[in-house]
């Protein structure tokens, strides 16, 4: 007992400060690639690497659109690597949940020289969120929106409809000490009866599509669905096949999308605290 104490003291303090302080990301830590439109001389090489077709290119004659889905990147990085001209770099980014699915699309369109290369950028077309939601920076904050929307905790069931658990790790870790989600007074529960947030990993596979709906069904309104990762958005790398339907929202209607492969604990509070306040939204309360 008295080694416990001292193991104790002697550690101090693990929790993570975020989202009260920016947080602190190993330097090898692959997050969002962002790219440089008027730098690129050639989207080929990245989309030819991409492994889920994150980066797509629709060529012409003379012209080339090349479009970009973040709800489909796994964050591998393979695009850097082979674009010579550095114009996609890896970033330590992470915070990139959204209400609205378009938020992750981009699309650039050029005119090509005779060897395909890009000659001139033409246009960069993206959608522009009409009002940003602004996610809470500050931990005290966000357990006043909770008591104040909810008046108790906020309960989470999570599904996993097909993935490959590595989403699931990362929620796990959302429990442990360093993480420690119920510092917010937010609780993974058992039953989706006590759930006010469904969060869903993986595509949604053909074996689990009644699962997911059942569970959907048997919450309380209002109730909000997280799709979390580049397979619950999209269904990445596994797309559209034989045993899945895809991302969750050919299924349920999302409220907040979490890209990444898997999203880091930080990229999922990040997700959940944006729902948040779309749960306030569908109360009547703005949370402000
Ligand atoms: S980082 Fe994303 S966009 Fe780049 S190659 Fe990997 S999956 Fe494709």
């Amino acid at each position: 007992m008295f080694k416990i104490i001292q193991k104790t003291i002697k550690t101090g303090i693990v929790t993570t400060r975020y989202p009260d302080e920016p947080a602190q990301t190993s330097e090898h830590f692959r997050g969002r690639p962002v790219f440089d439109f008027l730098k690129w001389t050639d989207a080929r090489p990245a989309a030819e690497v991409c492994p889920t077709a994150a980066i797509s290119i629709n060529s012409e004659e003379n012209s080339r659109r090349v479009s970009i889905d973040y709800g489909l990147c796994v964050f591998c990085g393979l695009c850097a690597e082979a674009s010579a001209d550095q114009a996609v770099q890896v970033t330590r980014e992470f915070e990139l949940a959204t209400t609205d699915r378009r938020d992750l699309l981009f699309s650039a369109e050029y005119s090509l020289h005779a060897d395909g290369t890009h000659q001139e950028l033409l246009a960069v077309h993206r959608h522009i969120p009409e009002a940003p939601v602004e996610v809470e920076k500050v931990g005290q904050r966000t357990r006043e929106q909770i008591q104040r929307i909810l008046k108790r905790s906020l309960a989470i069931r999570e599904v996993d409809a097909g993935s490959c658990n590595g989403c699931e790790l990362e929620i796990v870790a959302l429990n442990n000490p360093v993480y420690d989600l119920q510092r917010f007074g937010i609780q993974f529960v058992a039953s989706p009866r006590h759930a006010d947030m469904l969060m869903v990993t993986g595509p949604v596979t053909r074996n689990m599509e009644l699962a997911l709906l059942k569970t959907y069904r048997a919450m309380a309104e209002p109730r909000i669905v997280v799709a979390v990762g580049a397979c619950g958005i999209s269904g990445g790398i596994f797309g559209k096949n034989y045993a899945s339907l895809g991302g969750v929202d050919g299924v349920l209607p999302v409220d907040v999308y979490i890209p990444g492969c898997p999203p880091r604990p930080q990229a999922l509070l990040h997700g959940i605290l944006l729902a948040i306040g779309r749960l306030g939204e569908k109360l009547g309360q703005t949370g402000q």
